[in-house]
């Protein structure tokens, strides 16, 4: 495996969408008006900045785990060590695993980062490139929407089946020169296909599939279909999309994304077919304006309801016969 997780594609295929004809969005939103990721969200971004040296990130770090322990998932901080690939110096970072019935051996995977870009090398403003973004829709987002479904697993979730939370750490300390990006997909990844190690549960078991969020709070989101996510498992593509295009069409597009190599990547690397549900076009990715502010609750509302209605009636046939 390259240790590129989102390759220079990313730049280009965020350049050719954003250059495309603006989308308005639908008046109707679907599902729940102001769904209970929204409220999350809002209270993660007020924990203060999650990017690499930020000075109280474990704090951070400790309250969206607890956010996750609270709701009944066992909840594990593991620590290891990645550089910054530009400079070489290393950086702590945490990966939070939380498991909805750790006892099951018929699992799947949530996940999605929580760490925020460290500099904002898309903002307009000179000034304002070197400096860390709040990182609202890209890491706070996906992570509001797990928190949220995790409040309700024991209702969505068949009985027999757990579900691995995964918070992957260090997504963005990479460059579109150098890559560098995932690592905490990557060292999740790692552990996976190695033997347990002591005190750690992380490596067993291996889930049936994963799914990853990521950015999916911004009102001009379109949801295109990852090529990755196509090769890796295109029956959980298929099935997610004829959800989401039903409950928004105007959010879900059938349109090839293009290879975006996010957390998803090292899973399908070791052997866990993931899918990645991105809205890529958002024009305040990497800028100082990725704050809450703007963010949009229809949107949340729409990915909540789409994986709560996954995880009731279609979750089954994904499991490759378990419980
Ligand atoms: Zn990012």
């Amino acid at each position: 495996m390259t240790d590129l997780c989102r390759a220079p594609a990313r730049l280009l295929t965020l350049v050719l969408v954003s250059s495309a004809a603006a989308w308005t969005p639908p008046a109707a939103a679907a599902g729940q008006a102001s769904p209970e990721s929204y409220a999350i969200l809002k209270g993660i971004v007020k924990f203060g900045n999650r990017h690499a040296g930020a000075s109280k990130r474990g704090l951070a770090v400790d309250r969206l785990a607890r956010l996750l322990s609270k709701r009944g998932l066992e909840t594990e901080k593991v620590s290891f060590e990645s550089p910054d690939p530009r400079t070489g110096r290393m950086w702590p970072m945490t990966n939070i695993v939380a498991r909805f019935r750790p006892e099951a051996s018929c699992r799947f995977l949530l996940g999605s980062h929580f760490d925020a870009r460290h500099e904002a090398e898309m903002d307009p403003d000179p000034a304002r490139k070197t400096k860390p973004i709040a990182g609202a829709n890209d890491s706070g987002s996906g992570v509001a929407v797990l928190v949220a479904l995790a409040s309700r697993f024991r209702e969505t979730v068949p009985k027999g089946v757990g579900v691995d939370v995964v918070l992957f750490d260090g997504e963005e300390m990479g460059y579109p020169d150098v890559g560098g990006y995932c690592a905490g997909s990557r060292q999740f990844a790692g552990a996976l296909t190695s033997r347990p190690s002591a005190g750690t549960r992380t490596s067993l078991p291996i889930p049936k599939f994963g799914i990853v969020l990521d950015m999916v709070a911004s009102p001009k989101s379109v949801f295109k279909v990852e090529s990755y996510s196509q090769e890796a498992h295109p029956s959980l593509v298929s099935t997610l999309w004829e959800i989401g295009t039903r409950r928004m069409p105007a959010a879900f597009s059938r349109e090839r994304l293009g290879w975006i190599r996010d957390d998803h990547f090292p899973l399908i690397g070791a052997g866990v077919p993931s899918v990645l549900v991105i809205g890529y076009n958002d024009p305040r990715w990497h800028t100082a304006a990725d704050v809450f502010e703007g963010l949009s609750p229809e949107r949340l509302a729409l990915v909540e309801g789409l994986l709560e209605e996954f995880m009731k009636d279609k979750l089954s046939s994904f499991l490759g016969g378990c419980p």
